[in-house]
């Protein structure tokens, strides 16, 4: 009966099988070459920009400092167009940059930024636009480049959501300047800890390299005041063998995303993102949204009942970013001025979902949202 009540959180991380990984962690032993572009960051570099269908692709310690980097290797500097449906780390690389974030509603569908609301707030000062694939939906990226190209704008996707996301079978990835990915343990794919940026251009990701390498770009010559931001071996060696299980996992997530939109489509008040026509997507969130009206209780009543029977859900994203005291000053952060993204914000849990969770564990989730609620 116990396990009737087994925790069940938001997410459990894939891992590949630990015998594998004990072959790898005796090579790097052996080799003692353990950061600074070693052999197993040389090789996940060109694996992960062949699996994803990139040309060129940077390996970073984590997403915030990639994010970080990004800003610093275009030189964006002024105001920053950017959403406050996000996590925090999104705006935070902007305030690290010295950069004003302007902040944008987003889109009722997709609860990506709003390519409608972004000309309204674009000012002299404006340099670049900062959106995020949300719960790995893919952006409007071509009216988002339309505008960008009008205006002379840079466009730095916040692609932490997504991995392996193909539009019309081009890679989410292939838009914008850059795109900066995290590898954080909570994500689709994961080193621990790590992150990219993937760019077009061989002299970009030339800069970035001696960026994230406190600007050196040999033994004696330091260009800029960089960072370290690298990307060790140990990091690496997990995501090579990440890579060999991503596919799976992504199936994994599909089937359960699938499933729960089957059991929960009849739950009135209980709405949930579709799949997007022409998308490959990588199912890395199943967000639902709670009309309190029609489902006779409020999103965070029915996030308590979760923890109660121990189901850990998250409130992706509660609160915006530009409700959190450093931002909330801001003219773009006024209460009234960004309305969907309030109203997701008031009605959005994210379900556990991950490769391994159970059917079992599934009905648990669902019987316990369908009771609670008006049905
Ligand atoms: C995870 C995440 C980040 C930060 O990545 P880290 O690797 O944890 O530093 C930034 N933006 C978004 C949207 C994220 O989900």
């Amino acid at each position: 009966m116990n396990e009737l009540n087994e925790p069940i959180f938001v997410t459990s991380p894939h891992l590949p099988p630990l015998d594998e990984f004990h072959e790898y962690l005796k090579d790097i032993w052996d080799r003692r070459w353990l950061t600074n572009n070693g052999l197993y960051h040389q090789k996940l570099e060109a694996a992960l920009a062949d699996f994803l269908g990139v040309k060129y692709l940077s390996l970073f310690s984590n997403g915030t400092l990639a994010l970080v980097t990004a800003l610093q290797a275009l030189r964006i500097t002024g105001e920053v167009i950017t959403t406050p449906f996000s996590f925090v780390a999104t705006t935070h690389s902007l305030w690290w940059n010295n950069i004003k974030p302007v902040f944008v509603d987003i889109e009722s569908i997709t609860y990506n930024l709003d390519p409608k609301k972004i000309e309204a707030a674009i000012t002299p000062k404006t340099t670049a636009i900062l959106p995020v694939h949300v719960y790995g939906n893919p952006c409007d990226v071509n009216k988002i480049k339309e505008i960008a190209d009008n205006y002379g704008l840079k466009v730095i996707y916040d692609a932490c959501h997504t991995f392996g996301v193909l539009i019309k079978g081009v890679p989410v990835l292939n838009f914008g300047d850059l795109s900066v990915m995290s590898f954080h343990a909570t994500k689709v794919y994961n080193t621990f800890e790590g992150g990219a940026i993937v760019c077009h251009d061989e002299a970009t990701k030339k800069r970035i390299d001696n960026l994230k390498n406190f600007g050196f770009i040999d033994e004696t010559t330091v260009v800029t005041p960089g960072i370290n931001a690298k990307m060790n071996e140990f990091q690496a060696a997990v995501g090579l063998l990440q890579l060999k299980y991503i596919e799976n996992v992504v199936t994994q997530r599909k089937k359960i995303t699938l499933e729960y939109r089957k059991r929960l489509s009849d739950i009135k008040g209980v709405n949930f993102i579709d799949d997007m026509n022409d998308v490959a997507h990588c199912y890395s969130y199943f967000p639902v949204f709670i009309d309190s009206k029609k489902y006779g209780r409020s999103r965070d009543e029915l996030y308590e009942k979760l923890k109660m029977n121990n189901i850990f859900g998250r409130r992706y994203f509660y609160p915006l970013i530009s409700q959190f005291p450093s931002y909330r000053g801001l003219d773009s952060a006024q209460p009234g001025e960004m309305r969907v993204a309030e109203k997701a914000s008031r009605e959005v849990i994210c379900l556990p979902l991950f490769p391994t969770l159970r059917g079992c564990e599934i009905d648990r989730i669902v019987n316990t949202i369908q009771k609670f609620g008006n049905n």
